[in-house]
């Protein structure tokens, strides 16, 4: 029995890894300022006894209870409006908030999982992404608040490792999907499903050739375990190797949900990376890990959880 601090647990990926940890049997301390999260994603941990939740922002301080053994540090808005409004507490939850749980991590030699982001490699000259390409990041663009910070906090993580301060390993977390995404927080598969399921014609941004490799959840959280339990430091790519154009996701996604397609064209997004697709050789070499879960699989999970909540992923 391991006893896990979670930063971020309210959020989409958080209280899916705080519900992974529980079920294992450990005991798990979530902390979340709600900036973008939902307590409702932690209502089945709420009924655990094995778990607390600290209403913190760790921008602010790390006084939270001694001991715990795994760090996982994913509180940070994710999604380009969210980011976008949320800017300084974006830079702060990767800079200080990141020196904060790094600390924690040293007094109570705590392993350190730092989830750090496919963004960091901004609009890529290099495809598919390997975890030693640097990058094309435009460091004043709007998005420069959420990509710039990762890269910030990715750096503050190597200087501790680098200094022998904390076992630590950084997960770079390409698009992720499934049950619990904020429908309203801009995301594109979230945002498809919302507007499908009410008969709205979905909006793309360009002409629908833009393409991401969508990766669900379990597959995601499963990696995020297998990395803080090893000793690696990576940093490792997990994420889907399935490239598709958003025209595609809109199609497979449209079929999946029987519903007519229908399709609002608007302005792509300023430094909107034309495209994306991990390399994941080191994540299945370093820990045996690779998705299994197919697009159309995870979309129908997705929505069956949208029409009846309750059920379980
Ligand atoms: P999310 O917005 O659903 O969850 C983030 C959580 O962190 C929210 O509950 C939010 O309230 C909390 N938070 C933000 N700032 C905080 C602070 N200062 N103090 C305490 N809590 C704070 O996002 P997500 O999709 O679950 O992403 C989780 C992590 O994974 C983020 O660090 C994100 O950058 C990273 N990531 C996610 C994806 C993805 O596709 N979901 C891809 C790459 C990286």
């Amino acid at each position: 029995m391991t006893k896990v601090l979670i930063a971020g647990a309210a959020g989409f990926l958080g209280s899916h890894l705080v519900d992974y940890h529980l079920e294992l049997g450990d005991t798990v301390i979530g902390i979340d300022n709600l900036c973008t999260g939902n307590l409702t994603n932690l209502s089945s941990a709420q009924q655990s006894q094995s778990f607390t939740f600290i209403n913190a922002d760790i921008s602010k301080g790390n006084n939270f209870p001694a001991g715990c053994e795994v760090v996982y540090h994913l509180a940070s808005p994710a999604s380009p409006p969210k980011y976008m409004s949320l800017a300084m507490e974006t830079m702060m939850a990767n800079s200080t908030g990141t020196i904060n749980l790094l600390e924690y991590a040293q007094s109570n030699q705590a392993r350190f999982l730092y989830a750090s982001t496919s963004e960091i490699y901004g609009d890529p000259e290099v495809h598919p992404q390997i975890e030693n390409y640097w990058g094309n990041v435009n460091p004043i663009g709007p998005r420069s608040v959420y990509d710039e910070a990762k890269r910030f906090g990715e750096t503050l993580v190597a200087h501790h490792v680098r200094e022998g301060l904390v076992d630590a390993v950084i997960v770079r977390i390409f698009n992720t999907y499934g049950p619990r995404m904020d429908p309203f927080d801009g995301r594109v598969v979230s945002t498809f499903l919302r507007q499908m399921m009410v008969g709205d014609s979905i909006t793309i941004h360009g002409d629908g050739s833009t393409t991401r490799s969508y990766c669900f959840v379990s597959d995601i959280i499963l990696g995020l375990y297998l990395a803080a339990m090893s000793h690696n430091f990576g940093p490792i790519n997990l994420g889907s190797t399935n490239e598709v154009t958003l025209l595609e996701l809109a199609n497979v996604m449209s079929a999946v949900m029987d519903a007519k397609l229908k399709i609002t064209y608007v302005a792509d997004l300023e430094d909107n990376p034309t495209r994306r697709k991990p390399d994941i050789s080191r994540a299945h070499t370093l820990l045996g890990w690779s998705p299994t879960v197919e697009l159309r699989d995870g979309i129908t999970k997705m929505a069956q959880q949208v029409i009846e909540p309750s059920k379980s992923i």
